[in-house]
C-alpha cells in the first residue's frame, strides 16, 4: 500500500513540470519471441518471451497515458525473424533494427528477464552501449528509479554488448527485470501488480531522463 501511495504522490509531484511533448516516440522492445523463448522459469516453466511481452504492454500503457507515442517491436508471441531465414537470430535482430529506424524513436527500451546458474542471483539490472553518453544517462536514470522503488534492484547501470543497444544512435537501454532462476523473483515477475509497479518505476526513470535532457 505504501508503495502504491508513494508512486501516486511521486507522479502528482512531478507531472506538471515534465509532461513530454506528444511527438516523443519510445520504442519498447520485448526480447525474444517465436521459437526463441529466452530464459525459462525454474519453478513454473514460464518463458521469458511471454513475460517480456507482458512487461512491454504494461509499460506501453503507462507511457501512452503520459502522452508518449509508443512503438512495440512485437505485440504477440510470434518471432520477428523471417520464417524462411537460414539465420533466424540475425533475421530477427535486423527486423528489430528496422522497426527502431522507421519509428523515429527518441529512445529505445528493451525488456528481458535474466537467468543464472546460482538461484541466489537476483535484482533488476539496466545496460547501455559502451560509449553512448545519452544511453548511459538514460540507463542511470532508470537504474536509480528501480533501485529506489524495486527491492533487490542493482544500484549501478552497466555497459552491455547487445545488438539492440549497438544498432541505434538513439539512447537505448536493455532492462533485465529480474532472474527467472531465482524462485522468489520468478514468482514476483509473474505477478501483475508487481509488473505494474516495476513498469511505473521504469517509466519514472524515463521521465527523469527527459526532464534532465530538455
Ligand atoms: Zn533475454
Amino acid at each position: 500500500m505504501f508503495v502504491v501511495v508513494s508512486v501516486v504522490v511521486y507522479f502528482t509531484a512531478i507531472r506538471p513540470t515534465v509532461m513530454p511533448k506528444a511527438e516523443h516516440v519510445i520504442v519498447i522492445d520485448a526480447g525474444h519471441g517465436g521459437k526463441d523463448g529466452g530464459a525459462v522459469g525454474k519453478t513454473s516453466g514460464v518463458s521469458e518471451s511471454e513475460l517480456n511481452l507482458a512487461f512491454s504492454k504494461k509499460l506501453k500503457k503507462i507511457c501512452q497515458s503520459f502522452g508518449f507515442d509508443v512503438v512495440l517491436t512485437r505485440s504477440d508471441m510470434e518471432g520477428l525473424y523471417s520464417p524462411t531465414a537460414d539465420n533466424k537470430k540475425k533475421s530477427e535482430m535486423e527486423k528489430r533494427r528496422k522497426i527502431i529506424e522507421k519509428s523515429g524513436a527518441d529512445l529505445v527500451v528493451s525488456i528481458h528477464m535474466n537467468s543464472f546458474p546460482s538461484s541466489a542471483a537476483c535484482g533488476a539490472q539496466v545496460y547501455y552501449a559502451d560509449g553512448s553518453v545519452s544511453g548511459q544517462a538514460l540507463a542511470e536514470s532508470v537504474q536509480n528509479s528501480l533501485y529506489s522503488g524495486i527491492e533487490n534492484s542493482k544500484k549501478t547501470a552497466k555497459v552491455g554488448d547487445f545488438y539492440v543497444l549497438n544498432c541505434t544512435d538513439k539512447p537505448s537501454i536493455l532492462v533485465e527485470c529480474g532472474f527467472l532462476s531465482n524462485p522468489e523473483e520468478e514468482a514476483l515477475l509473474q505477478d501483475e501488480s508487481y509488473q505494474e509497479k516495476f513498469c511505473y518505476n521504469l517509466f519514472c526513470g524515463i521521465l527523469q531522463f527527459y526532464n534532465f535532457n530538455k
